[in-house]
């Protein structure tokens, strides 16, 4: 059993001085294999004063310095890798491919925001003025349960580079991942105040952090409904707010896609992180005269995935975090009977074999309307909904008829064609015959998944201003 108990605050591990305790539950066997005590709201206000009195000299370090620290950062994050993926395997049932994804991952971070950093024009002359990109101050950092070290990662790399002191808020449901990256911070031997982490509820220590009149800017991951909270909460002190929310991303497969290179990657998509991901591909829209063969086969590659143990390397599909996401989960294949989808593959309850564990039978529906609760909501678990289209015109009108718009998919054979489709799809970012990201160009959503972007060079500005300077 272990125990998570500490903040860190102006350079140390401190007591946290909440009194409710949670348990950390590892979702393979609903065993309990640890408890994490709760920061409170004074936690949350000593982290932002020790980032605010951080602020006035780390927002002058040289660029020189600042590299430095980053790569500090990431050699200590490549040394507690071993650290993460147990972690993240055992706290979140992320798979051990996905663990050491993560895990690679929260190091490369800091690296890409080194070399971010590194050719950057911090002055420029604009008309008959000098314009400095100035460090925006204190920033707060929240992080989801589904990407935690991670989002704790990215986001610091970038207001590091940018020269911004940091209050993290990693989810209540991840103490375990957040104490390793903060091992790692500390290693990396930055001045104290720069990196402050308080692991506690999002509705008092979040909300505190979020309203606190002492920070500047807040990066939020996580779902719209909470970062509409945040953005109402920043307006009175008028803190500048990136928020990376909620996802429902189309998969478009054109009528010319090569179906033995496209179907396993758009059902990568689909499932990646046992499906847990904002980034997930879980409305595949099929011309209709593809359809019954694209059933066929995503019907023998869904029965071929591995649904099980964390640990085993052949595993596809861990288990969901929690009972609650696997409660969600069920609800939304329960809706999908309902409302009259075809179930293709997978069902309610677990798979069989597997009586213990926050497991979910990968689900596939047919015969998809873009109206029904499984087209519209996101699920965050591995349910993909396929909905037939007539013309390539009809696609892009599903595919956009939806309030969000993170990360869309196109599968086509001819690029010119794809890169048209991209064109019109409303999403922050469309890949094409790929599903990895690129780590180096901006990432964020239109509409309902957010504002602002993150990564790279965009990503570091998000924690910049522009200050004026006009001589006489
Ligand atoms: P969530 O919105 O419940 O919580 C996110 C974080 O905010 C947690 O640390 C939580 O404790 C904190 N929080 C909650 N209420 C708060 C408040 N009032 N003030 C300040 N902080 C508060 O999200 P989650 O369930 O942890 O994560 C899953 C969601 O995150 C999904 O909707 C997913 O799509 C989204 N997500 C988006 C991206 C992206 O890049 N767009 C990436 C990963 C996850």
């Amino acid at each position: 059993m272990r125990t998570f108990d500490r903040n860190y605050i102006d350079g140390a591990f401190v007591p946290v001085t909440g009194e409710e305790f949670v348990d950390i539950v590892d979702p393979a066997t609903e065993g309990v294999v640890g408890r994490a005590r709760l920061a409170s709201r004074d936690d949350a206000r000593r982290a932002v004063e020790a980032a605010m009195r951080a602020q006035p000299a780390f927002g002058h370090a040289s660029v020189a310095e600042r590299i430095g620290m980053l790569e500090r950062l990431q050699a200590a994050m490549l040394a507690q890798a071993d650290a993460l993926l147990e972690a993240t395997i055992t706290e979140y049932g992320g798979p051990v491919a996905r663990a050491q994804w993560v895990a690679d991952y929260a190091a490369q971070c800091f690296g890409d925001a080194a070399r971010a950093l590194s050719s950057y024009a911090f002055e420029r002359t604009v008309g008959g003025s000098i314009v400095v990109m100035a460090p925006v101050g204190v920033s707060a950092l929240f992080a989801p349960w589904n990407s935690t070290a991670g989002t704790m990662a990215s986001k610091l790399a970038a207001a590091i580079a940018a020269g911004c002191a940091t209050v993290i808020k990693p989810s209540e449901l991840s103490p375990w991942q957040a104490h390793v990256v903060a091992r790692a911070i500390h290693a990396s031997g930055l001045p104290p105040g720069v990196v402050n982490i308080v692991t506690g509820l999002g509705a008092d220590v979040g909300a505190e952090i979020g309203t606190h009149p002492g920070v500047a800017k807040l990066s939020f991951t996580g779902s719209t409904p909470t970062g509409k909270l945040i953005a109402r909460g920043a307006v009175d002190t008028m803190k500048r707010v990136s928020l990376a929310l909620t996802g429902k991303s189309a998969s478009l497969l054109l009528e010319d896609a090569d179906l033995d290179a496209a179907l396993p990657l758009a059902l990568g998509a689909a499932f990646m992180n046992s499906g847990q991901a904002c980034v997930a591909g879980t409305r595949l829209l099929v011309p209709r005269v593809r359809m019954s063969e694209v059933l066929d086969r995503l019907r023998s590659a869904v029965a071929a995935l591995r649904v099980g143990d964390p640990r085993d390397p052949s595993t596809a599909i861990g288990p969901m975090v929690s009972r609650a996401q696997y409660e969600r989960v069920q609800h939304f294949i329960r809706r999908g009977l309902d409302q009259g989808a075809t179930l293709i593959s997978g069902g309610e309850g677990r798979p069989d074999g597997l009586d213990r564990g926050w497991f979910v039978r990968p689900t596939v529906f047919a015969a998809v309307r873009n109206d029904m609760d499984i087209a519209r909501e996101e699920i965050f678990g591995p349910v993909l909904s396929v909905l037939p289209v007539d013309s390539e015109d009809e696609a892009i009108a599903v595919a956009n008829d939806s309030p969000y718009g993170l990360q869309a998919y196109v599968f086509s054979t001819d690029a010119a064609r794809a890169r048209r489709a991209a064109l019109r799809l409303q999403a922050g970012t469309v890949l094409i015959n790929r599903v990895a990201p690129d780590l180096l160009a901006p990432f964020g959503g239109v509409k309902q998944s957010g504002m602002g972007r993150e990564f790279g060079v965009m990503g570091m500005e998000a924690f910049l201003e522009p200050k004026t300077i006009t001589a006489a």
